[in-house]
């Protein structure tokens, strides 16, 4: 699988001409342990290069069962082995080779193609899963195959791979000095909804759109004015999509700055005189509390607001929980944020076995669609509200934590580490002063 460029590359693209001080900031993060999910994305892109491979012989069933070593280690330092099991085999690799073979059908093709850009640029590059020409179009594959869905279109890592592709003589001569000035950029990304044998399904794992060498070469230029500007000494920060992927993201300024203003924007709204849509007359007007300002203040705003107040507050909460993670990973790699530990969160009550607390709600005289949801068994406290207070059977129900919060340092609860986290590392101690 392919290296990543210090400079910039394909994925980190968009961050880098939108955000000018991410690569600054980043570099005060530690850079995340490569997850699960990683793992299999990069064992199932070197699936279909030996698939797609001229010389390829095997067929994508021929390998259910085998197993891909990849050449990284896990968390536990153990050599990572995905197993090809049949859902991965017949929901992500067949439908990608079948799409590559009935629907994009390339006269000429280049699996995991090194691109790289020259002069200004020298050292961004990247790994282009597929580069092709066909019947007068070339273009640019890019398998996807986490769930996150991603369009084609003003995709700045597909513009990435063509514009460095026309870097290269090879392919700069087989395009535009042929004529060919429009470029194709797919997406191709099975789900496991996918059934082989329907055409429009197989059409639909993919998406595409068509750039121009004028768009490639607008989109060269603004890596090289980006490049410029940090060069000269300019790191602002900027906030938008890009930061979706940015590790800087839970230690951004920027975002801080994001959530307050959000935070004084609501502390801002009036609340004496507020009309409340229910619970008052016509017309009337009531004093409303700070309790349920937020609540007068929906009943109020314009359609508008609160459309902006809502993209806004998912903006946030993909912030928030970029601080939580963040926080949760260094407690797990031994470097604790001081003035915070992590306790065992609440326990909740859960049913110890599923199957005799069915039985024991069908002979209360419920039926199964009471108590099941499409996926399980209702919830041990649903079941009480069913069937009332003091009704539940002891033997059929346990305790357990539901997992592990971190809280402030002054929380009664016993730390799970043992230890304070004011005694922390020499690791954390370098982190906290970031
Ligand atoms: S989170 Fe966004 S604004 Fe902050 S450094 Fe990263 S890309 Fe820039």
């Amino acid at each position: 699988m392919s290296d990543h460029s210090s400079l910039v590359g394909g994925s980190s693209a968009d961050r880098y001409i939108n955000c000018l001080g991410a690569a600054q900031l980043g570099k005060s993060v530690p850079v995340p342990m490569v997850g699960a999910a990683a793992h299999l994305g990069t064992a199932l892109h070197y699936v279909m290069e030996a698939l797609l491979k001229p010389e390829a012989t095997a067929v994508p069933r021929d390998l259910i069962g085998d197993v891909v070593e990849l050449d990284e280690t896990d968390a536990g330092g153990n050599p990572v082995k995905i197993e090809l099991t049949e859902a991965l085999v017949l929901m992500k690799i067949q439908p990608a080779i079948d799409w590559f073979e009935q629907v994009l059908k390339p006269d000429q093709y280049w699996l995991e193609e090194r691109v790289e850009f020259k002069g200004e640029l020298e050292g961004a590059f990247g790994t282009a899963d597929v580069l092709y020409i066909k019947d007068g179009t070339a273009g640019v594959v890019d398998w996807k195959f986490g769930g996150h869905r991603v369009s084609a279109k003003n995709n700045a890592q597909l513009q990435f791979y063509l514009a460095a592709a026309l870097q290269s003589e090879w392919f700069y001569d087989m395009t535009v000095k042929e004529g060919l000035m429009h470029f194709e950029a797919h997406i191709v990304q099975p789900s496991f909804q996918y059934r082989a044998g329907n055409a429009k399904a197989m059409e639909d794992i993919a998406n595409r759109a068509r750039y121009s060498f004028e768009d490639l070469c607008l989109f060269h230029a603004s890596l090289r004015w980006a490049k410029k500007m940090k060069d000269e000494g300019n790191h602002t920060l900027s906030c938008g999509r890009w930061c979706q992927f940015c590790r800087a993201q839970p230690v951004c300024p920027a975002w801080s700055q994001r959530g307050s203003d959000a935070i004084a924007s609501l502390k801002k709204v009036p609340v004496e005189g507020a009309v409340f849509k229910s619970g008052a007359k016509k017309g009337e007007t009531k004093p409303v509390s700070p309790a349920v300002q937020s609540k007068a203040t929906l009943a109020l705003e314009a359609e508008d607001t609160i459309r902006e107040r809502y993209l806004e507050a998912t903006a946030l909460s993909g912030w928030c929980e970029a601080v939580k993670k963040y926080v949760a990973d260094r407690f797990a790699a031994g470097a604790p944020i001081k003035g915070l530990k992590r306790v065992v969160h609440r326990e909740v009550r859960m049913w110890k076995d599923e199957e005799k607390a069915r039985l024991w709600a069908k002979a209360k005289g419920l039926g199964a669609s009471e108590y099941n949801t499409p996926r399980a068994l209702i919830s041990v406290a649903k079941m009480e509200a069913l069937l009332g207070e003091g009704t539940l059977k002891e033997s059929l129900v346990q305790k357990a934590p539901r997992g592990i919060a971190v809280v402030r340092e002054n929380d009664p609860r016993p730390s799970v580490d043992g230890f304070e986290s004011s005694s922390s590392s020499a690791l954390s101690d370098a982190l906290n002063k970031t």
